[in-house]
């Protein structure tokens, strides 16, 4: 196994995760249990690659991913979330912080 994200919260490492595997990489995510448990120390979840031959290419799709290029990719513009106004990347789904489902349609031009 080998680290390639540490995450900012268990949300994130679960949507690197899903990246991953949707590209064909197994991955675990270590830690989220933990998240928060330690009270003044950050208890950090993490995302690991259980290939490490592919660990290298899992970084790069990492890096990809959390500077939006999954979002480019797919034309996704960042949305706010309506229940709690979250500013979100066009890559999630779901709001990490209050776990609403994005607008599916709030988003789109209509002509
Ligand atoms: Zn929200």
């Amino acid at each position: 196994m080998k680290l390639v994200h540490t995450a900012r919260h268990p949300a994130e490492a679960h949507l690197v995760k899903g990246m991953l595997e949707a590209e064909g990489i197994r991955a675990s995510v270590l830690g989220d249990q933990l998240y928060g448990a330690y009270g003044e120390l950050p208890v950090l979840p993490t995302v690991w690659v259980l290939d490490n031959a592919l660990a290298a290419h899992a970084d790069g799709l990492v890096v990809d991913f959390l500077r939006g290029g999954a979002a480019r990719r797919h034309g996704h513009d960042r949305w706010t979330c309506t229940h709690c106004g979250e500013n979100l990347e066009g890559q999630f789904t779901d709001c990490w912080k209050c776990g609403a489902t994005r607008p599916s349609t709030s988003q789109s031009a209509r002509t």
